[in-house]
């Protein structure tokens, strides 16, 4: 961890980090912050706009939520809180309601205010939304991708992916920050990577079934196990679980079924 942390303080230079016990928060820019709880992955975002703050995906679980709030107060002061969603999964809207019941405003995920464009695609949910924080250049892109698990395009396919990708690297320039549903924040090259592994993924396990390969099969196979692993970037000794592996390449198999 303390080696990731190292890495990404060179890259990102401008990032400070403030950990305590219950939530590890990265200071963006003046204007944004990214928190993180102790024990729930979800990346939250909290950006300063002139109406109030806006918070991105509060994660589930009254505890964090306590936290979260807590820790908002902390870095803003009491302000007007305004929530978005990147999508309407429970890990990155469960805490919508703790903040609505406590005066916030929910937001339709369609806002285009001065200091936040938002964009709508399909790819991991059949309504994902990207939304670019211009002060901070940072883009929140949710569950399109993560970079602590594999990919997951179920909603859109192969093509909803690729545009939803596209429409992430049309935003800002090449120094923005991409903040992903779950994992570290990254860069635009790191998700260009991303994209071609994943092409690489899709067209490996469709030459396998073209072959005549049965799924048994090929969740064994070498060249697919080392395909995977370049999903794993912070190489993780198990990088998920072994059922997590044999289901993407259940869903990649129905995803290709579906494009044909
Ligand atoms: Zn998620």
């Amino acid at each position: 961890m303390k080696v990731v942390l190292l890495v990404m303080l060179c890259l990102y230079p401008f990032i400070s980090l403030a950990a305590t016990a219950e939530m590890l928060v990265t200071k963006l820019s003046d204007e944004a912050y990214l928190l993180k709880s102790a024990n729930y992955n979800t990346n939250t975002g909290a950006l300063k706009t002139s109406r109030g703050i806006v918070l991105i995906d509060p994660m589930p679980g009254e505890n964090n939520l306590r936290v979260l709030s807590k820790q908002l107060n902390g870095i803003y002061g009491s302000q007007h809180i305004y929530v978005l969603n990147t999508h309407q999964h429970d890990d990155h809207s469960g805490g919508n309601s703790y903040f609505v019941n406590a005066g916030a405003k929910l937001l339709s995920s369609t806002i285009d205010w001065a200091e936040i464009k938002t964009v709508e695609v399909k790819s991991h949910s059949s309504a994902d939304n990207i939304f670019f924080h211009r002060s901070s250049n940072s883009i929140f892109v949710g569950d399109i991708y993560d970079t602590d698990w594999h990919p997951t395009f179920y909603a859109g396919g192969v093509a909803g992916f690729v545009s939803a990708v596209d429409a992430i690297l049309e935003l800002g320039d090449e120094n923005s920050l991409i903040i992903p549903g779950h994992g570290k924040p990254t860069s635009k090259e790191e998700l260009k990577k991303f994209r071609q592994n994943t092409l690489d993924w899709v067209s490996e396990v469709k030459a396998l079934k073209e072959s005549g390969l049965q799924l048994s099969e090929i969740q064994h196979n070498e060249q697919i196990k080392k395909i995977f692993q370049r999903f794993n970037v912070e190489n993780r000794a198990v990088f998920v679980p072994e059922k997590a592996f044999i289901r993407f390449i259940e869903r990649t198999l129905a995803e290709i079924d579906n494009a044909l």
